[in-house]
């Protein structure tokens, strides 16, 4: 009943006064001289919005173009080993060479992120910027008229798979250097659950398999993610996995964190990346909450399912956030207790059935 909301695509703006967006192709011909190009991705920025990033810088630069690497906040540690991480600017702490970069540019790629409120504390400054605004995404529901250009596809794996499709439609294979193949590999890596996830299509190892031909040392990159965590974080995860809350009649499962909790562990930015997916590890959940109390009785959602459960819709319909069919955020401002009741008592009332496609 709900099938509606499924599939959309970039060109249904749903209004005739909004132009349609341009295919990507038709950048290449405006890229044919050097350019200032500023990248942006989306705040708390993860692998695969960092990796589609660099990995697009380390592929304009060799044209001739000045790029710019803008995260609207900082980059984590763990993805801190990206070749050409330490270029890329924090907008939070950075603020006044950032704004001159956006100042500065003739185009601002948009990646890993479909809508502007996806940047925070930059929205009015990319929402003020005139300059053409390229989309390249995987996210659903696109604000599809807030860009001039660009590919929006929630088929795709990650946003670092779509930027290896950029790059072999502008027939640019030759280019592809260590620096790019490990920005992408990690991005898509990690979006991918380490390739399991239904996305990991046959392109996907097609992807990889041309990466391996051309030298990359993909063991390297798992481990530079996986196992260079602090001794904290792992006494942070024993911690989290012990507030698991379990209903197994209706199939979900809850874990949280407190901000004292947050306090006492230390935790830094890229922690807790990947707690919410331990919880679908147990055979009778479908879907999993993970929770992380913030300042102000503010909490930002993790949500997660197995097979046909929409949890972007529910994410988008409760608590104003979206994301993916599977893998979906949100955020709350009812503190840490009335938000995990909220959700008990929607999961319980509306019943997961709903989101069933
Ligand atoms: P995570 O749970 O890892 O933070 O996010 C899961 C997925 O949902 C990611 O692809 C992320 O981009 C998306 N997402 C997370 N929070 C939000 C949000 O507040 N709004 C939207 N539209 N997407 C979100
Ligand atoms: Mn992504």
């Amino acid at each position: 009943p709900l099938s509606f909301l499924k599939n959309s695509c970039c060109h249904e703006s749903g209004s005739s006064i909004y132009q349609r967006m341009k295919h990507i192709a038709d950048i290449f011909p405006l890229l044919e001289t050097p350019r200032k190009i500023v990248i942006t991705t989306h705040y708390k920025p993860d692998a695969d919005a960092i990796g589609s990033s660099l990995g697009l810088y380390h592929y304009l630069i060799q044209y001739g173009h000045q790029v710019q690497v803008i995260a609207p906040s900082e980059v984590p540690d763990f993805i801190q080993w990206m070749p050409g991480a330490d270029t890329v600017l924090n907008y939070e702490a950075r603020t006044d060479e950032a704004v001159k970069a956006l100042d500065a540019c003739d185009y601002i790629f948009c990646l890993d992120f479909n809508h502007p409120s996806r940047v925070r504390t930059m929205e009015a400054r990319l929402t003020a910027a005139t300059q053409p605004k390229i989309i390249i995404d995987h996210h659903l529901e696109p604000l599809s008229n807030f860009f001039a250009y660009g590919e929006s596809n929630p088929d795709k794996s990650s946003t670092c798979e779509m930027i290896y499709d950029f790059i072999v439609l502008h027939k640019g294979e030759q280019k592809i250097n260590q620096e790019i193949m490990q920005c992408l590999y990690a991005g898509c890596m990690t979006d991918t659950g380490s390739f399991r996830f239904p996305a990991t299509t046959a392109s996907v190892h097609e992807m990889i398999a041309f990466f391996k031909h051309r030298g990359l040392e993909h063991s390297r990159i798992h481990e530079a993610i996986y196992d260079s965590y602090s001794a904290n974080r792992l006494r942070l995860l024993g911690h989290v996995l012990h507030t698991l809350d379990l209903n197994e009649e209706e199939h979900y499962a809850i874990m949280s964190l407190s901000l004292g909790d947050a306090y006492k562990y230390e935790v830094k930015s890229g922690d807790t990346e990947g707690f919410v997916n331990m919880a679908l590890s147990i055979k009778s959940i479908a879907v999993a909450v993970f929770l992380t109390e913030r300042q102000n009785r503010e909490v930002r959602i993790s949500f997660r399912s197995k097979g046909n459960i929409d949890v972007s819709e529910f994410a988008r319909k409760y608590f104003n956030g979206g994301g993916h069919f599977n893998a979906a955020g949100g955020v709350s401002h009812d503190g840490l207790e009335a938000t995990i009741n909220k959700i008990k008592t929607l999961i319980s009332t509306k019943k997961l059935t709903q989101f069933i496609k």
